[in-house]
């Protein structure tokens, strides 16, 4: 167990050497949307299936119609109409051709297709006023994919891209990585149920939902356990409780206060604490242990903190038992638009609304930091990383910024007057 202070680095790698990733489970091929593939899949078959048309125009023998110009045209005969979802059983002779659909299979003794736009018909014969080069105008057999290749390995995440691919190869069913479930306890004697009676000495319980939130965006199960007091007895009953699921989430009760009981409940439990303090702002209190393969993450009772280090540190863990592997949310160099002084010797994450001008990208901090202010979280896109050696950022300097969610593409809806 690590006693003391920790950065968060090595919080992240003591984290990810615990995680064990789960197993596979077969789903239908829409729910496996966001999943991370758990098998490799080859094309039982090439795309397209055959040679056919990419245009609506007329098959032909390139050899008839090379000599066309508007003035000296090359007159066919329609032998057929061909419609696409269907087979020509003609065979092309010379000067004939057959009017073909897009998406239609080319008939057998056409090399060519001409568009329509390149034509003028009468009857059942044509004009080709412009020839095409040779093999113009027709979609080749597997040049999409071909017989064997590659659609999905094992461990990509799975976008709509895929669904379509996998979808044309007539796979329903697929195997992905599974789900964890996501146990969340609130702590507190200060904090009552949302829907209990108004009480003039206790606040709502807004973590749980908030990190549920958390957990269901990252794809995870949340299960929501309710809320222990800060006393041992009833700390460890619902703790216990949580034991079925994969993954543990408290909130509160893990600083150094008289109430303080969380990881003394934890290891009652009989888990083995890795360590429980990490040099960051907001989010410094934080105790992090395993019961058998299960992770427990204590986050910080603050609503904002406990957000931010679920962000950190429990994100990555359940994006990794997932058999995700990009386990991290981007970050992008943005301009500070004010200074900000360090005061401690930690990794700050300072609440912005990233916003792009002229080309340029442009981080603008959203309020006040406190770690209760979920005002400044609702109106942040992401989090300004200040590393533990800056100890000043000056307005108009370069910095890294950790972009939270889709909200970086909305940000005219940003709530704004609060
Ligand atoms: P703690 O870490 O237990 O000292 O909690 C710090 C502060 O976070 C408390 O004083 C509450 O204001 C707030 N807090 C703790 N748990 C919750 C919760 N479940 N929902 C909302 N606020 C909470
Ligand atoms: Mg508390």
């Amino acid at each position: 167990m690590r006693t003391e202070m920790i950065n968060i680095d090595e919080a992240r790698g003591i984290i990810l050497n615990h995680t064990e990733i789960m197993d596979i489970e077969k789903v239908d091929l829409l729910s496996s949307l966001g999943r991370a593939a758990g098998e490799d899949i080859a094309a039982s078959f090439s795309l397209p299936p055959w040679d056919n048309s990419a245009m609506d125009g007329y098959a032909v023998r390139f050899e008839n119609i090379q000599p066309a110009t508007p003035d000296q045209p090359v007159e066919l005969k329609v032998i057929e109409d061909l419609p696409a979802g269907y087979i020509s059983k003609n065979r092309l002779s010379p000067f004939e051709t057959i009017r073909i659909m897009t998406g239609a299979p080319i008939p057998e003794g056409a090399d060519t297709v001409v568009m329509k736009e390149d034509t003028s018909s009468s009857g059942d014969t044509v004009k080709i006023l412009v020839p095409p080069h040779r093999g113009e105008n027709i979609r080749l057999a597997g040049e999409n994919i071909k017989k064997g290749g590659q659609v999905l390995r094992k461990r990509i995440l799975i976008r709509p891209p895929h669904i379509g691919m996998l979808a044309s190869l007539g796979i329903c069913y697929l195997f992905v990585y599974q789900r964890p479930r996501v146990a969340i306890l609130s702590t507190g004697d200060e904090i009552r149920e949302i829907d209990s009676a108004r009480n003039p000495s206790k606040i709502i319980n807004s973590n749980t939902y908030s990190i549920s939130a958390l957990v269901k965006e990252a794809g995870a199960i949340p299960i929501i356990l309710g809320i222990a007091r800060d006393d041992k007895k009833d700390l460890i009953a619902k703790i216990q409780k949580g034991l079925s699921a994969d993954v543990i989430i408290t909130t509160g009760g893990v600083s150094v206060g008289e109430y303080d009981y969380v990881k003394d409940a934890l290891e009652a439990t009989g888990a083995k604490i890795e360590f429980w303090k990490v040099a960051m702002r907001p989010g410094k209190p934080i105790t992090f242990g395993t019961i058998k393969d299960k992770l427990i993450f204590g986050l910080p009772g603050n609503p904002v903190s406990c957000m931010i280090s679920f962000e950190q540190f429990v994100r990555p863990a359940l994006l990794k038992k997932m058999g995700h592997k990009h386990l991290y949310r981007p970050c992008l160099w943005a301009t500070a638009k004010e200074d900000f002084q360090a005061k401690k010797n930690l990794t700050y994450f300072l609440r912005v609304r990233v916003f792009c001008q002229d080309g340029e990208l442009f981080a603008t901090t959203t309020g006040d930091q406190g770690s209760g202010i979920l005002r400044s979280m609702v109106q942040a896109n992401g989090l300004m990383i200040v590393p533990p050696d800056k100890k000043k950022v000056k307005a108009g300097e370069k910095m890294m910024v950790q972009i939270l969610d889709r909200s970086f593409e909305l940000e005219d809806q940003q709530i704004q007057d609060m």
